[in-house]
């Protein structure tokens, strides 16, 4: 499969005498697609284009551009069981997963199409009327990572032309064909320039991102990749939304339901193999359950269907790429050094970056597996005993994306909930997020806001128009 960049309206690349960049299936470790190796020209005409295309898309009906992300979410829908076939090939998560995947983007675009951009009025009298506008800031570049190479783009794709800018998109490198799949399929009905796509080797994000006709920078990665991207924009004075690294706490209380409780945090904890911004990464269970929560999780581990994601029945898809495959072996070991694995590893002898779920016991605060970001699927399990001291474990982190806390006492938990330092803290679910939901991160986690009208309001510069009578 050769699958080319999308660029100012045409499909761009050459086929076989360009050079390519291989994308490999994990779960096999061979090629299963090309796509074109963009070069800094690339960049620099789909920044043009899309400048090119922004004062009419802006200038266009907001019920135009609904229309528009409409029908992109039309696009998914119609060919989902194709799109998410190509997504388990590059991406590895189970194809029930990836079809998830399919429907949840459909969803979000379906609810991007019903938002508008509202200004509003200040004053109005016999002597000034003012008015504040919701303007679009012109070019988006949106940079995203390989853990959800749909999802995540479009959570950028659609509030930046619902809200009247052009994008120019750079997806991840080892997972960018589904995503300009959607995109050569959307070419007929999104003008020319306003969707641009450019494939890249892991060397053109600072081009992008250092772009004097780029006015704003949506990124969703690393935290060190936030941190590069906040210098390369500094020159040009881009607005930035962020949203990076997280290392998630749950807090689990003497007096919940320990096999029930288990089920929902292994869930939180090992979809798409662990590879999830806002997975359950580090467990803090109170020593009166400690040992059975162990047991139970370990349970639930052992019954995983470790496979290549388009076998029926895989419930645990390849690591996405070699070099986070050996990033979390690497953790493994320590885990293996600084506490007790209970079940899991990586599986031998196959072909496939597959780990089976770790489980790890008796490790605490200070160690590798609880302190780092893993982006796998391996657990750490740490014991509290003081109820009143667990928060600032769970605070003690550089990372603020999501936290959860479990227990019987909704008040209790709720209390509790309130004093933890991340963007989200959920009570007795984990992982439960929605368009209509704001999604921040505090501290290295994130800067600015992604979903819900306050996200929308990112990818608008307020202008005030102040006439005197
Ligand atoms: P990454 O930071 O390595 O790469 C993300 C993207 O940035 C890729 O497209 C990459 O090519 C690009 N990039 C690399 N160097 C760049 C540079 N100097 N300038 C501009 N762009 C550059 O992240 P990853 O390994 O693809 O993804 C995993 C990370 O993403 C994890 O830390 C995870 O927590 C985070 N993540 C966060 C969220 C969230 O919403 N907070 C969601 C998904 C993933």
């Amino acid at each position: 499969m050769f699958q080319k960049m999308l660029i100012g309206g045409k499909l761009v690349g050459k086929d076989e005498k360009g050079k390519r960049i291989k994308v490999i299936n994990p779960a096999t470790e061979k090629t299963y697609a090309h796509v074109p190796k963009g070069k800094v020209k690339h960049i620099n005409k789909a920044v043009a284009a899309a400048k090119k295309a922004f004062p009419k898309w802006a200038a266009t009906s907001q019920a135009k551009r609904q229309e528009v992300v409409s029908k992109i979410a039309d696009v998914i829908s119609n060919n989902a069981e194709m799109l998410a076939r190509i997504m388990v090939k590059e991406q590895g998560k189970p194809m029930p997963e990836a079809l998830g995947e399919m429907a949840w983007t459909e969803g979000y675009l379906r609810h991007y199409a019903t938002l508008s951009v509202e200004g509003r009025t200040i004053q109005d009298d016999e002597t000034f009327k003012i008015e504040m506008r919701r303007v679009p800031l012109g070019v988006v570049a949106g940079i995203c990572p390989w853990n959800f190479p749909v999802l995540v783009p479009f959570w950028k794709i659609g509030p930046a032309l619902i809200a009247g800018n052009t994008v120019v998109m750079k997806p991840s490198p080892t997972t960018p064909v589904t995503l300009m799949k959607i995109l050569e399929l959307c070419n007929d009905f999104v003008p020319a320039g306003v969707l641009n796509i450019v494939s890249d080797e892991n060397d053109l994000g600072e081009v992008l991102t250092s772009h004097p006709d780029v006015a704003k920078v949506s990124f969703t990665g690393s935290t060190e990749t936030g941190r590069k991207i906040m210098a390369s924009a500094a020159g040009t004075n881009k607005r930035l939304t962020l949203e990076m690294g997280g290392n998630d706490p749950a807090i689990v209380m003497a007096d919940v339901d320990v096999k029930e409780t288990a089920a929902k945090i292994y869930a939180g904890a090992f979809m798409n193999a662990g590879q999830v911004c806002m997975a359950i990464k580090r467990v803090y269970v109170h020593e009166k359950i400690y040992d059975e929560m162990c047991d139970e999780l370990t349970k639930l581990a052992e019954a995983a269907v470790v496979g290549d994601g388009l076998q029926q029945g895989s419930t645990i898809g390849p690591i996405q790429n070699k070099a986070q495959y050996e990033k979390v072996k690497a953790l493994i070991k320590s885990a293996d050094t600084d506490g007790k694995i209970l079940c899991g590893g990586v599986v031998k002898g196959k072909k496939g970056y597959f780990i089976k779920p770790v489980i790890v016991r008796d490790v605490k605060d200070g160690d590798d597996i609880v302190d780092k970001e893993q982006f796998g699927p391996i657990l750490p399990i740490i014991k509290f005993k003081d109820v009143k001291k667990v928060g600032l474990l769970a605070n003690a982190s550089d990372y603020g994306l999501g936290a959860s806390v479990w227990s019987a006492d909704e008040k209790a938990a709720t209390k509790l909930a309130a004093t933890i330092e991340s963007g989200t803290v959920w009570v007795n679910q984990s992982t439960n997020i929605g368009p209509h939901i704001p999604m921040a991160g505090f501290k290295a986690s994130g800067i600015g806001v992604e979903q819900s009208a306050e996200g929308l309001e990112e990818y608008t510069q307020i202008q005030v128009l102040n006439i005197a009578h």
